[in-house]
């Protein structure tokens, strides 16, 4: 149970303490699409969401987009944001990430992954073994293929709570 729950839970990514990861040698952030950066109804990022983006490269991270979806709703949002992306990721599975990682030769502690679900973005960087930080969904709003994940993570949430891992609305850095 221990591999769904993240280093870090914030609120959304703009609540993410930025200065801190880089303090902590973070130098590289891998932030998932829907539900983390934008709702699935919207097709481009928000001014507020490129306003974090421009800051987070002056500060000197590198940033990748990294999502399930497909290359038609993810690549508007690289042209936007002019961040390396990677659409169909498959996530849970750990392939893609794990190509991206070693392509840029990247060292597992200097990396975070940054996403809404415990199932598919959190449970992959524990597995990688990469910095993990959650987010709340920012609406309750799903695609069709995200909705019995969304169902088993629920269950998964209850368990943790149960054992007082991780409960839900509770932030840490
Ligand atoms: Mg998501």
């Amino acid at each position: 149970m221990e591999i769904y729950v993240p280093d870090i839970y914030e609120k959304d990514i703009y609540n993410i303490k930025y200065d801190i990861l880089q303090s902590r040698g973070i130098k590289y952030l891998i932030f998932d699409l829907d539900n983390t950066l934008v709702t699935i109804k919207e097709n481009l990022p928000s001014e507020e969401t490129k306003e974090l983006f421009k800051n987070l490269k002056k500060m000197g991270f590198k940033l990748f987009l990294v999502s399930n979806s497909f290359k038609t709703r993810v690549k508007p949002f690289h042209d936007e944001l002019n961040v390396s992306y990677i659409y169909s990721a498959k996530k849970p599975h750990i392939n893609k990430i794990n190509e991206l990682i070693l392509e840029n030769k990247i060292g597992l502690d200097e990396v975070a992954m940054i996403g809404d679900s415990m199932i598919d973005d959190i449970s992959c960087g524990n597995t990688i073994g990469i910095t993990t930080i959650l987010v709340d969904q920012i609406n309750k709003l799903e695609f069709p293929y995200a909705r019995l994940k969304r169902i088993k993570e629920h269950r998964i949430q209850k368990k943790l709570r149960n054992r007082d891992l991780f409960t839900k609305g509770r932030y840490y850095v």
